[in-house]
């Protein structure tokens, strides 16, 4: 391609994704039922969600609101009952069992309340895990497995057991390890949901630089308004329905909006 011609593509790129920025994530009337009959639970009802790529959305609900059912349903770990959920312009409702593998190994970074390490594996070991599973061959990664580390504050502590860490820090290999396969879209379920208020802070300032800093679209589970209050926009989930959705503000404006919803 001659240059002009390759400067003229990149300009009509640009104008068309700052015309409609490329959906990371969308749900269209989500629902996801748990049980039949007079004991179903509607965990889910209707939920209409777009993210769009370099986004960091919050979202915030009392107990049983339905987040972690939708977090599942956006990291493709569980099918809903009705409605559709996408990635990119691939819906999930047409892949088989073995593409739903390769979706989640490949396009999303999951980080979890309780980190889910692996004792009996060292730090570095963690972060390489996806792609051990992958086939991959674990010193292929180790290089970058510690470039993460360090991008996570924990440069030297790669050989370290996750029981000779703090919980902040257990939680900082848990993101590395959800980095290594360089995914469209990191989700977190109360990733400082067991974190004293120290280590949140550093978690929370870690997920918003590397939105930030780095571009990753990242959707966040919550009770937190503080934690809310650093994303770009906030949505509040009641009964499995989005009730209130706003841009992200003060703790205090999230907190507001939070108690309105009860
Ligand atoms: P949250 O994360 O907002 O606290 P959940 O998504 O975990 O809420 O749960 C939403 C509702 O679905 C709750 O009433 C919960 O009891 C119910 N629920 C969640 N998982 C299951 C399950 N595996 N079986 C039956 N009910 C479930
Ligand atoms: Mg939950």
């Amino acid at each position: 391609m001659s240059p002009p011609a390759r400067t003229a593509r990149k300009a009509g790129a640009k104008r068309r994704s700052s015309r409609r920025p490329p959906a990371a994530i969308r749900t269209r009337r989500l629902k996801k039922v748990y049980g039949e009959g007079e004991t179903a639970v509607h965990a889910l009802d209707g939920v209409d969600l777009l993210v769009t790529r370099g986004e960091l959305v919050a979202i915030m609900g009392p107990s049983g609101s339905g987040k972690s059912t939708l977090l599942h349903l956006l990291g493709a770990l569980d099918t809903p009952t009705s409605g559709s959920v996408s990635i990119g312009r691939r819906r999930f409702d047409g892949l088989t069992d073995a593409e739903l593998t390769l979706l989640r190994r490949d396009r999303i970074g999951f980080v979890f309340q309780f980190f889910n390490l692996l004792p009996a594996l060292s730090a570095r070991e963690n972060v390489i895990l996806p792609a051990l599973i992958a086939g991959g061959h674990g010193h292929e990664h180790a290089e970058r497995a510690d470039a993460l580390l360090e991008r996570v504050g924990l440069a030297g502590r790669a050989d370290h057991l996750p029981g000779e860490l703090s919980g902040g820090e257990q939680q900082r290999v848990s993101i590395a390890r959800a980095l290594l396969m360089e995914p469209a879209l990191v989700l977190a379920d109360e990733p400082t949901g067991n974190l004293d208020s120290t280590s949140s802070a550093e978690v929370l300032a870690l997920l918003r630089e590397l939105n930030r800093a780095e571009g990753h679209t990242i959707v966040i589970v919550t009770h937190d308004p503080g934690a809310a209050s650093m994303a770009g926009r906030v949505v509040l989930l009641r009964d499995g329905k989005v009730a209130d959705e706003f841009k992200g503000g003060s703790a205090k404006r999230v907190s507001e909006r939070f108690a309105a919803l009860k």
